[in-house]
């Protein structure tokens, strides 16, 4: 490619509204632009990478056993409505609707597509398993797109579905594909970190997120030192108690006027957060629940449904608040409480002479202890698990890291099956539910994952794997004959040795184009000037680790070739 005949729009300065690196270089070195909020073009020099991530994906899909189709990206409301995912995506779930009125999804996921195939074309155990995928332009309406492609409305996936007769099946093919995820991230030159994962709308057993390691990610990962790894919506552990023994006291109401949250109460009545205790009244699928928690400590609602067997759960409205505690938002209690489910999380079990909200407008309760004041059933898990709490395996203090998401496998057994009604007949002529996984990888998320880890202060550093070329080829001036010679046969001497190419023939000044050459990141620059040639000779530049030395004219060919070879090995 020669770069005066193509689109490679860079820019000097950082755009202002960019907050990550990645965001920023893909901007500058002219990858992507902006069509609305969350809606990108791929320009030629992001699209090649794109291409490249796509084709490594393809090849270790291929390498074990997956066949590749395309699914539509419209799907009729109808199908969705059978999962009960029409309701539950909520609006996340870009909805359209044709001429006529009726309703369509643009897929975020293709669960319910792939499962309605399927159970159309695949009747006996015989035929199974099997695992299919797709690449493929996804929506989702996200609340906030950011970060550039990193989390957008319209993005590029590779979603791939296993159809099983036994979870063993299931489990060999969960296995095959988490090996074949390391393997592309590895390609890929990621420093990343497979995790255990919350299920989310999508839904399911056992789940693994892949997070690529990056301060500006979205996503925290709890991590111990014995292995335990986990991502802050999923993660496990203990909290440190911090309440001395005490004898309990006589329950005391008070007046707390105007008080309603933690803050407010705790400063009123001067005592620590961690002597109250939070109520929240959730809805879960429809029926209220009242959460208990140690008055510092955060719920985990993707925890807390998970123990509810809620698909949807959400904070109570002030209405249903007011029915379930008699009073308005802001002094809910366990004292009293009745007629609704009760969930108390461990931290609260220690806890002696602490402050709870009274069922009544600006009264709390001071001294109360669970067990004697209300009854608990049994306590649960459903703490937000944050750095400094204590790891379930080991014990030990654990840590936390940020991380990119930039893929999920999840193991679904027969959530889907069982509600679209696919089955198979098995050895006994007995119809069966399909037992199902899902898999999924954000092919552009992943092309900004690698330039977070792959930049310096000028520029990308791409990896010879997904670079948008192999090696970019500076002619200094290319008005000199010679210059204009030389480059110009190396040029098409490395196009034919198939090496990605790009010549950068424009006449612009050498200082814009080695600054260019190092904001778009190709890993080879080969320069061609006048000085050089006087002796025979070109520079050869790393790019990542800025290593150069001169190159003979001749043989330079076979050189680059071999560099380029090892690099890709
Ligand atoms: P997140 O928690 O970041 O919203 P998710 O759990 O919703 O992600 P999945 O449904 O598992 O994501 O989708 C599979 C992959 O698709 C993700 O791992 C990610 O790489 C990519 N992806 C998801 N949402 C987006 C988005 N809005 N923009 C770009 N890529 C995305
Ligand atoms: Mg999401």
């Amino acid at each position: 490619m020669r770069w005066s005949k193509t689109l490679i729009p860079t820019h000097k300065e950082d755009p202002s509204h960019a907050e990550t690196t990645s965001h920023k270089l893909m901007l500058r070195a002219g990858l992507i632009r902006r069509l609305t909020s969350g809606v990108y073009n791929y320009l030629p020099l992001g699209w090649r990478v794109i291409r490249k991530v796509e084709a490594i994906v393809r090849e270790e899909m291929d390498r074990i056993g997956c066949q590749e189709l395309l699914m539509p990206v419209v799907s009729p409301a109808e199908l969705w409505q059978e999962t009960g995912r029409w309701d539950v995506y909520g609006k996340e779930l870009w909805r359209v609707h044709d001429r006529n009125g009726r309703q369509f999804a643009l897929g975020p996921t293709h669960e319910e597509v792939v499962t309605d195939i399927v159970r159309n074309e695949v009747r006996s155990y015989r035929q199974l398993p099997f695992t299919l995928y797709q690449i493929q332009t996804k929506f989702r309406d996200e609340i906030r797109p950011r970060f550039g492609v990193v989390r957008a409305r319209e993005f590029i996936m590779k979603d791939a579905y296993s159809f099983h007769r036994d979870e063993d099946s299931l489990n060999e093919t969960y296995k095959a594909m988490y090996d074949a995820y390391c393997r592309i991230f590895d390609r890929c030159d990621l420093s990343y970190r497979p995790v255990e994962a919350a299920t989310g709308a999508i839904g399911g057993s056992a789940s693994h997120e892949f997070m690529v390691l990056c301060d500006t990610g979205e996503s925290e990962v709890i991590v111990c030192e014995c292995g335990y790894a986990a991502t802050d919506e999923r993660a496990e552990g203990l909290i440190a108690d911090i309440m001395p023994v005490e004898d309990p006291l006589p329950i005391e109401p008070v007046d707390t006027p105007g008080m309603k949250t933690i803050e407010d109460v705790s400063e009123f009545l001067g005592v620590e957060p961690w002597r109250l205790i939070k109520t929240i009244v959730y809805v879960a699928d429809g029926e209220p629940v009242v959460a208990l928690i140690r008055g510092d400590r955060d719920i985990n609602e993707e925890k807390l449904a998970g123990l509810l067997g809620a698909s949807m759960i959400e904070a109570a409205p002030p209405a249903v608040v007011e029915k379930v505690t008699g009073a308005p938002v802001g002094f809910a209690g366990p004292v009293g409480l009745s007629g609704v489910r009760l969930m108390v999380d461990r931290s609260v079990e220690p806890l002696r002479n602490v402050v709870v909200g009274g069922n009544a407008v600006d009264v709390h309760i001071r001294n109360v202890n669970a067990g004697r004041d209300f009854s608990v059933d049994g306590y649960c898990d459903i703490a937000r698990i944050g750095k400094g709490d204590l790891c379930r395996k080991c014990g030990k203090t654990m840590d936390s890291f940020r991380g990119i998401e930039v893929s999920q496998v999840f193991k679904l057994g027969t959530k889907y099956s069982d509600s679209m009604k696919a089955t198979f007949l098995n050895e006994n002529g007995k119809a069966m539910p399909f037992v199902m996984g899902c898999y999924g990888l954000g092919i552009s998320r992943t092309m900004a994952a690698i330039i977070e880890q792959h930049s310096d202060e000028y520029g990308i550093t791409w990896p010879m794997s997904v670079a948008p070329f192999d090696v970019e080829i500076l002619a200094v001036k290319f008005r000199n004959e010679e210059v204009r010679e030389i480059s110009e046969r190396l040029y098409s001497d490395l196009k034919a040795a198939g090496i990605d190419v790009l010549l950068d023939d424009r006449h612009d000044s050498p200082g814009v184009k080695f600054k260019d050459a190092d904001l778009i990141g190709i890993p080879i620059r080969v320069t061609v000037g006048e000085r050089g040639l006087k002796s025979g000779a070109l520079e050869i530049r790393m790019r990542e680790t800025g290593e150069q030395r001169d190159l003979p004219i001749d043989g330079a060919v076979a050189e680059i070739t071999k560099i380029v070879e090892e690099a890709k090995a």
